[in-house]
């Protein structure tokens, strides 16, 4: 089993960019938001699951999971937030699982954007926060999103704060800078994170 760094951060704080940076040296990434995307696909288990609760509404034209939709649903009725939770966390958990015990580089990047929100940090060896201010979170999000400043303050309010994701960081990357700013950062946590996976006992 590869050591575990796992990488957070709050929305538009530079996770797949930094991310990017890891896969560069080699590091094999392990994105829990493309897993949540893989376990509904359409004949997964959990897409007829979901299908026979809410009906083919629930499906698009293309007959995909109409996963807007699905997040309106969840957000409405925390019952069904509930029943979708307790179907899903299991099969992205055994996926995950599933692939780190894959992986063939000494540690994996496991990149979750709501690991505080999901108190997950226990599953990792080590945590990794890409840190900018919510000032920056905002307009890089906005930039890039083109929402509107009460739309991505709605979406930054919805997650943990700054300093309760902070609170679980072993290690933290400063994004505040230029892109190329953030590089040196990640080779030096390269280095750290090969010797602390060199001395994991299985
Ligand atoms: P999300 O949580 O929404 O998936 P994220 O944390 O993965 O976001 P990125 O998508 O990597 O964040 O970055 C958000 C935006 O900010 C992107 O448009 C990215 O190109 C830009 N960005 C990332 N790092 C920097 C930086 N250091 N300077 C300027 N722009 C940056």
């Amino acid at each position: 089993m590869p050591y575990i760094v796992a990488l957070t951060g709050g929305i538009g704080s530079g996770k797949s960019t930094i991310a990017q940076a890891f896969a560069a040296s080699g590091v094999e990434i392990i994105d829990a938001d493309l897993i949540a995307r893989e376990v509904v696909e359409p004949g997964t288990p959990a897409f007829q699951a979901i299908q026979a609760r809410y009906g083919t509404s629930i499906v698009t034209d293309e007959g995909k999971l109409d996963r807007s939709r699905l997040r309106d649903i969840i957000f409405q009725q925390t019952e069904e937030k509930s029943w979708l939770n307790a179907l899903l966390h299991p099969l992205i958990n055994a996926r995950t699982r599933q692939l780190i015990a894959e992986a063939t580089t000494p540690y994996v990047l496991w990149v979750v954007p709501l690991l505080v929100e999901n108190q997950l940090q226990h599953q990792a060896d080590r945590v990794l926060v890409v840190d900018v201010d919510e000032a920056t979170q905002l307009a890089r999000t906005r930039q890039r999103d083109h929402l509107s400043v009460a739309q991505a303050k709605r979406i930054l309010a919805a997650q943990a704060t700054r300093q309760q994701r902070l609170a679980c960081a072993d290690d933290i990357i400063d994004n505040s800078g230029e892109p190329d700013d953030a590089l040196p950062q990640v080779a030096e946590l390269h280095q750290r994170y090969l010797r602390l996976a060199a001395t994991k006992q299985d």
